[in-house]
């Protein structure tokens, strides 16, 4: 469908529409061009209204959450953005031993939140970037759980804009990711265990030093690349192949995780890709095998 249209067929919702919007700031990258239509609703019937409108008119959207996992090219996307940004899709509240939260929160409060409640089972997603409908959608996780196993159940919209609940054993939660059919994730409820805030505290501080000392600094802009070959590792086949500190342009592979690709500021999309498809050449040379994408190149 030729842009134009697609404005014209979200003509009414000019008011969370925005035309040329920069996606850079909504990504851990910080980086890359415009979305042709940016659009952020403001409650629920507001997003079930566009929904309806995508639908029926067979227009597709992509969905950014903080953009963790996601590499936005130089020139921009084409189509529609939807961000569930607003403070509607951000509530979190817990009832007992039970949290829910908005698919738009971060992980980060969802965790604060659930330990100042005194519960607990998410420690050791601490740190990892992003919104809990990125995190779900990826079932984050790969150290000692996954996001998954303390889901109950799911608020999702199915392809007819109406609102569902998905009960835990109605969805797969592998290490590919969620599988789900409904294109967009709105809350989840999770069943935690109580326990004291220290304790949970003290478990929080332990998980935050294993991930960070295998991650790049909090200050430097940077993506995890490759997914783990089947009972590998992808950082560990990268580092043996010498390409650690390697750049291209402002963008280079990071001497505390070799699966992470660091930016500078100056550094475009087009210098992340170049330097992906050398890490790939390197380790297919070396060690005939093909690593695969985790992050979305959009
Ligand atoms: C430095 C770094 C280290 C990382 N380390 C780890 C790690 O150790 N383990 C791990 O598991 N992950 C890791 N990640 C990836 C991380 O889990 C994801 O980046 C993050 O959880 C995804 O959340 P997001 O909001 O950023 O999603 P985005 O990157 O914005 O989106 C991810 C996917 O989810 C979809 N999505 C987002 N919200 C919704 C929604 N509401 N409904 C439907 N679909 C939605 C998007 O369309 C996209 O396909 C790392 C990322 C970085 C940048």
């Amino acid at each position: 469908m030729a842009s134009t249209n697609v404005s014209a067929e979200l003509k009414d919702f000019a008011d969370f529409v925005q035309a040329g919007a920069s996606l850079a700031a909504f990504t851990q990258l910080k980086m890359g061009g415009p979305a042709e239509l940016l659009v952020q609703p403001r409650s629920l019937p507001e997003l079930r209204a566009f929904l309806k409108r995508c639908f029926d008119k067979e227009l597709p959207f992509r969905i950014l959450g903080n953009g963790g996992n996601v590499l936005v090219q130089d020139e921009g996307v084409s189509g529609i953005i939807l961000r569930l940004a607003a403070p509607a899709f951000t509530q979190i509240s817990t009832e007992g031993s039970r949290l829910k939260a908005g698919a738009g929160a971060t992980l980060a409060a969802v965790i604060a939140h659930a330990t100042h409640h005194g519960l607990a089972g998410l420690e050791t997603l601490i740190g990892l970037p992003g919104t809990l409908g990125g995190a779900l959608l990826l079932n984050a996780g790969d150290r000692s759980s996954d996001i998954g196993q303390f889901v109950r159940r799911i608020e999702v919209i199915d392809n007819q804009a109406a609102v569902r609940v998905r009960e835990h054993d109605e969805m797969r939660f592998t290490s590919a990711g969620t599988i789900l059919e409904d294109p967009v994730l709105l809350s989840a409820e999770f069943d935690l265990e109580t326990d004291r805030a220290d304790a949970i505290i003290k478990r929080l501080r332990k998980a935050w030093i294993q991930y960070k000392a295998s991650q790049p600094y909090s200050y430097q802009r940077s993506a995890r690349i490759f997914k783990n070959p089947p009972g590998l590792n992808a950082a560990a086949l990268i580092e043996q192949t010498g390409l650690v500190g390697t750049t291209v342009g402002g963008a280079q592979v990071s001497d505390r995780n070799a699966n992470c690709i660091m930016v500078e500021t100056a550094a475009t999309a087009r210098d992340v890709i170049r330097l992906i498809d050398l890490i790939r050449t390197r380790v297919q040379d070396r060690f005939r095998l093909e690593l695969e994408l985790a992050i979305s190149v959009w």
